[in-house]
This record gives C-alpha cells, structure tokens and sequence, in this order.
C-alpha cells in the first residue's frame, strides 16, 4: 500500500462534511465544534477536543462512526484517540492524552462505564430494564419477547428496522444479553454486517483453510445478531457468504437477528433469495418515539443520572426535540452539564435558554413553502415540482423535496407522493434513496443540500 501522507486540517474537514449530515444540529455543534486533528501516528488519529466531556462523549457515542468515515478517506488508519487540548488560540497545549493500544485493531473500543465482551461483543448496558417502550416501539418489543422466550423457535430471523438511533442495537442486544445470561451454555455472538465483511475478506486474502476457519467459526453460534446489514449491499462475495451461514444456522434452529435501516425490499442490490429468506421469519419496525414515548424515555433517562428536572422543563423538552432517541440523548446530556454547573433543580426557563440555540423549533412544515425555497434554489418553476415532467431539471430538485420532508420533517412516503402532485408512495421511498445515496459520494449535492437546510431553519 503506498504510504500517503494526508493533510490532517483536510481530512478532518471532510469527515466533519459526513459527520454534520449524519447526525442532528444539535449534537453536531455540541460534540463536534472545536476539534481537530493534532497528529497522525502509526495509524492512529488523534483528534484534540475541548474538555473531557467532549471526549467521553465521542469515545462512547461517536467512536465507530467517525473510525469508520475516517478509513473511507485514509486506509491507513487504525486507531482514533481523544485528546483534551486547551486551545488558546494559537498555541495548542495538551493536557491529557493515553497512550494509544495500537495492537488492538478492533473498533468496538471499550465504553466508558461498560465493557464490550470480547468472546459476543455484546455491551451489557443495552438490557431490556432500562429499554423504554411505548406505542411507537411495542412491536418492537413484543416480538423481541417472544424470541428470547423460544429462541429460534417463534420469529427466525427476527428483523428489526428503522431509521439510526431509534434503538435498534439496543433491543437487538438487549435479546443477546439476555439469552446469554438465561441460558449460559448458549454461545451468542453480535457484530455488525461490516465487521462480518472485512472479516471475511481478509480470510479470503490469506488462504481456503482461513476461509473454512471463518466459516466454522460462525456456524457454531447459537444466536447471532447481524447488526446494519444495508452495508451489505453491493457486497457480492461476502453476501453469497452470509447467505450459506443463514441456511446452515437456520436448518439447525439457531436464532439468527438482523437489523437495517430500511425494510429488506427496499435496501438496493440485496440479492432476492436473503430478502425472500428474511421475510419468512418476523420483520418489524421502529418508527419516530411518539409525544408520550418521548417524555418517557426523557424521565427515564433523567432518573437514571439523577438530575431533577421540573415536570414542566421535561415536557418542553420532549415536545421540542422529535427525531430520534440519540437526539433525545444529545440534548439530555446538555441537560446534564448545564445541571453539574448550576447544581439546582432545572425549571422551565432554564431548559428554554439551554436549547434556544441547539434545536430548531418545529414547526408544522408547509410542504409548499419548502417547495417554493427549493424551487427557487434550483431555479425552476414551483408548478413543474408538482407536474408529471421528467425533465432532468426538475426531477433533482424533486428528488431532494421528497428527501428533505423525509428526513428532516418526519412526514410520512405516502403523504409526501399525495402532496406532490399525487405520486405512489415508492416513487418518493426510491428518490430518498437516491439522494441518500448520492450524499455519499456526491459533494456538490451535499453542499447544496446543507444551504438549503440552513434556508428552511
Ligand atoms: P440504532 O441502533 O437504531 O441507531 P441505538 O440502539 O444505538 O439506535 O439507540 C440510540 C440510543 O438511544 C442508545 O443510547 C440507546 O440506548 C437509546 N435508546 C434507544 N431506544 C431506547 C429505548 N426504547 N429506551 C431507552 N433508551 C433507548
Ligand atoms: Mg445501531
């Protein structure tokens, strides 16, 4: 492999470009605002950060993400560490560094109060005592029940979707921990469907006997928990792989669970046979945590870090923030800090102040007006978005309408087709993916799409 040296300030500049689309604003200028990359060492990055708040948080929430976008930039990367730096504007003083575990090239670092088990990679934190459920997620759960009561009885395979951070891994785990310690003598195993792919690959570079290691090795599972496996598109290979290990595990009644972010029919070049075995089993959803779901996950987690917080504060919370349970968890933890540094019980006031700045209002989105900025950003007609025209000029600015009350609005495929002209709702659900899509590898398109988000703020 040659050895590239890449310019840090440019590196962490493009990962911070995926970062920023990756996750909400909130914890995007809560986690990620003034840091940088100090130096390159054997493979490892440090990345310097403002306090060690900052560095636990990324180290237990971040991790994997930000290692995982810095290898598509640089292959050399092995390692990512955390290093409290003082910034007083020119010189950079380091106050706090570890030394980094370079023999270790595994990515699941250990989390800062719970350890990964290496022999199931499971962390024990994710349990079913501290998973919340409500209406958005009881299906969810119901069935997660059901398997751990007959694993690989009722539902096999188990699929779980859902957009990122609305606990799949989490009750996916939660199945995996608990099977393991109900039932000892029965070997669990949880990994994501890119650890699989490397792994695999690797064997494959080395020799046939690596491979039948590799192979052995997953066949003696009980329960295996295949985690993200949209990353298996377009992995040939490694795909055909997973599909063996799926027949031979599921001819012997092991419990096999997988989880993506979007429903088996919809993850682009997934060969039919594994969407055809996926669906013979049980596939569920998690959708956005409803209102009362919110407030509960909220109370929850406040109880659990003991901060007090008004009844009133934690409602305007949870009626400010609607994405995903990690933003919940964003936000909750500037809850947290604001608390340790006041020390009194948190009213009202005080929760408006603190995320005046970090959350936008939500409002109830005109789907029309969102059309016009668009519209008008492109520099097309407002009436073409709505008609039935093909025309290349308005089928990406369409493309990105559609994405956009997706993602950042919440409303629903089938309301979006209905309101844009009367389109079917796979229409809408096919020019998310495309944009989706091209995000990730087209910059211009991500450079358009974050100005105008900053126009719909
Ligand atoms: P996903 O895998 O879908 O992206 P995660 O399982 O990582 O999401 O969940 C994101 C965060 O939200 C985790 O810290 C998780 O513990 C928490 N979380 C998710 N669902 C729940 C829930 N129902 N109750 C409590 N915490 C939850
Ligand atoms: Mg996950």
């Amino acid at each position: 492999m040659p050895h590239t040296l890449v310019d840090n300030s440019k590196l962490w500049e493009n990962v911070l470009v995926e970062i920023e689309l990756a996750v909400s604003k909130a914890n995007f200028s809560t986690w990620f605002k003034g840091t940088y990359i100090s130096k390159q060492e054997d493979g490892v990055v440090f990345v310097s950060v403002p306090n060690a708040f900052v560095k636990d948080w990324l180290n237990n929430k971040y991790h994997n993400t930000i290692l995982k976008i810095l290898r598509n930039f640089s292959e050399q990367v092995r390692a990512l560490e955390y290093i409290v730096t003082k910034d007083d504007g020119k010189k950079r003083e380091v106050l706090d560094s570890h030394k980094p575990s370079i023999t270790q090239s595994n990515t699941e670092l250990p989390l800062h109060d719970f350890y990964i088990n290496k022999d199931d990679n499971l962390n024990p934190k994710y349990t079913f005592d501290n998973f919340v459920v409500g209406p958005f997620n009881e299906l969810a759960h119901a069935a997660a029940q059901a398997v751990i009561r007959k694993p690989g009885v009722t539902y096999n395979p188990f699929f779980v979707y859902g957009n990122t951070g609305l606990g799949k891994t989490h009750l996916t785990q939660a199945i995996g921990n608990h099977i393991k310690n109900t039932h000892p003598g029965k070997k669990v195993y949880y990994m994501t469907s890119e650890k699989f792919t490397i792994e695999y690959m690797n064997a494959v570079s080395i020799n046939s006997q690596k491979v039948n290691q590799f192979k052995e090795r997953y066949r003696k599972y009980d329960v295996l928990i295949v985690d993200d496996i949209q990353f298996f598109a377009g992995k040939d290979k490694s795909q055909e792989e997973l599909f063996h290990l799926f027949n031979s595990l599921y001819e012997n009644n092991k419990q096999i669970i997988f989880s993506s972010d979007k429903h088996p029919n919809f993850i682009p070049n997934l060969e039919e046979r594994l969407k055809s075995r996926f669906g013979a089993g049980m596939i569920v959803d998690i959708p956005n945590p409803d209102m009362e779901s919110r407030l509960a996950i909220l109370r929850s987690k406040t109880l659990q870090n003991n901060v007090p917080i008004s009844p009133e504060a934690l409602e305007y919370l949870a009626s400010s923030v609607e994405g995903s349970i990690r933003e919940l968890e964003g936000i909750l933890n500037s809850v947290i800090c604001q608390f340790q540094l006041k020390n009194v019980e948190l009213g009202l006031n005080e929760i408006k102040n603190l995320i005046k700045n970090s959350i936008k209002p939500k409002k109830s989105v005109a789907i029309k007006d969102v059309v016009k900025i668009i519209a008008n950003f492109y520099q097309i007609e407002e009436e073409s978005i709505y008609d039935k025209t093909r025309k290349k000029e308005v089928v990406k600015p369409r493309q990105v309408i559609m994405f956009l009350l997706r993602e950042d609005f919440s409303i629903s495929y089938p309301s979006i087709g209905e309101k844009l002209g009367g389109r079917d709702h796979t229409t809408v659900i096919h020019s998310c993916e495309k944009i989706k899509e091209g995000l990730k590898t087209n910059n211009i398109l991500a450079q358009e799409i974050a100005e105008i988000r900053t126009m719909l703020l």
